[in-house]
C-alpha cells in the first residue's frame, strides 16, 4: 500500500507538488500521468525517500518514509527515470551491491540474481562490465535491482522508455504478476495507451494539483466525457486540447 497525505513540495517560492493526496492499495496498479513539469518525478522521488517533502506524510505499508525510511525502503522497489550505474561494476556485482544495501547477501541472493538476470535475458552479460552495456540492458538491471529485495511495492518512473518491444511485454507481464500476487505499483507514464490499458486506476496531475483520479470510468464520469479514451480525458483536463486547436489553426 502507498498513501500520500498532503503531500507538498516547494523549490523556494515555487510549489511543485501541491496539497496531494493518493492512496494505492495492495494489488493495484496504479498509473500517474500528466503534462511535463506536473510534479510526477518530484513526487515518485519523494515516496522513494530521495527527496524529502516540504509537508504532508508518506506511509509505504505501515511504515512512514520520513520518520522510519529504513523500513519503508526495504518494502519499496524504485526505478528512477535516471538511473544511475556504477560503470566499473559487472552487472552480477551491481546485483550484489544492491542486495547489499538491503542486508542481504549469500547464496539466496546469488539465486535471486541468476533468476533476475534470466528473466530479462542477461546471464550472458553476467560478468562484463555494465559500462558495455547498451542502454536497454541498462534499464534492465536497473529492473532487477528493484527486484531484488522481493518489495511489497513498486515506483516506476517511465518504464518503458529505451526498452525493445519484447523487454516492453516482459516488463508489463512482470509488473502485471507483481500486482496480482498482491503486490501494489505506482507508475509515471507519458505513454498513455500503456496507462489506459495496464492500470486499474489513474491519477492526473497538473501543476502539483491532482486533477482527477479513479478508473477509467470513474474518470469518465468526473469529466462527464462519454466513451473518452484516456489522451481525450488528459487533454480536456489539461488544457491540451485548446493547444490542438491552435496547432490546427497554425496549420491553416
Ligand atoms: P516531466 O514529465 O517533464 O518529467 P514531471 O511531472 O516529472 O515532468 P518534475 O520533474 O516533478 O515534473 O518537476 C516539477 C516542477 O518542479 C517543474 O516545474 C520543475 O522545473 C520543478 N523542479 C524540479 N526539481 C527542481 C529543483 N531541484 N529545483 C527547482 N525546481 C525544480
Amino acid at each position: 500500500m502507498i498513501r500520500l497525505e498532503s503531500l507538498t513540495k516547494t523549490y523556494g517560492k515555487f510549489v511543485a507538488v501541491d496539497n496531494i493526496d493518493l492512496h494505492v492499495p495492495r494489488g493495484t496498479m496504479f498509473g500517474f500521468v500528466g503534462p511535463n513539469g506536473a510534479g510526477k518525478t518530484t513526487t515518485l522521488r519523494i515516496i522513494a525517500g530521495i527527496m524529502r517533502p516540504t509537508a504532508g506524510r508518506i506511509w509505504l505499508g505501515g511504515d512512514d518514509v520520513v520518520a522510519d525510511p529504513m523500513a519503508a525502503k526495504a518494502r519499496l522497489g524504485f526505478i528512477p527515470d535516471r538511473p544511475f550505474l556504477y560503470e566499473k561494476l559487472t552487472g552480477a556485482e551491481f546485483l550484489q551491491f544492491v542486495a547489499g544495501l538491503y542486508g542481504q547477501d549469500g547464496e539466496v541472493v546469488e539465486k535471486r540474481i541468476d533468476e533476475l538476470l534470466e528473466v530479462f535475458e542477461l546471464s550472458r552479460w553476467k560478468h562484463e562490465l555494465i559500462e558495455s552495456y547498451s542502454h536497454g540492458m541498462r534499464q534492465k538491471l536497473i529492473i532487477s535491482s528493484a527486484l531484488i529485495h522481493r518489495p511489497e511495492c513498486i515506483v516506476v518512473d517511465e518504464p518503458m522508455v529505451g526498452l525493445d518491444p519484447k523487454a516492453a511485454r516482459l516488463l508489463k507481464d512482470i509488473l502485471r504478476q507483481f500486482v496480482d500476487r498482491g503486490g501494489t505499483v505506482l507508475m509515471s507514464t507519458h505513454t498513455l495507451d500503456i496507462a489506459e490499458t495496464m492500470c486499474d486506476k489513474i491519477a492526473i496531475i497538473q501543476a502539483g494539483k491532482i486533477v482527477a483520479q479513479g478508473t477509467m470510468a470513474e474518470l469518465r464520469e468526473q469529466t462527464a466525457a462519454g466513451n473518452a479514451s484516456l489522451e481525450e480525458l488528459f487533454l480536456k483536463l489539461t488544457g491540451g486540447i485548446a493547444i490542438r486547436e491552435l496547432a490546427a489553426v497554425l496549420e491553416d
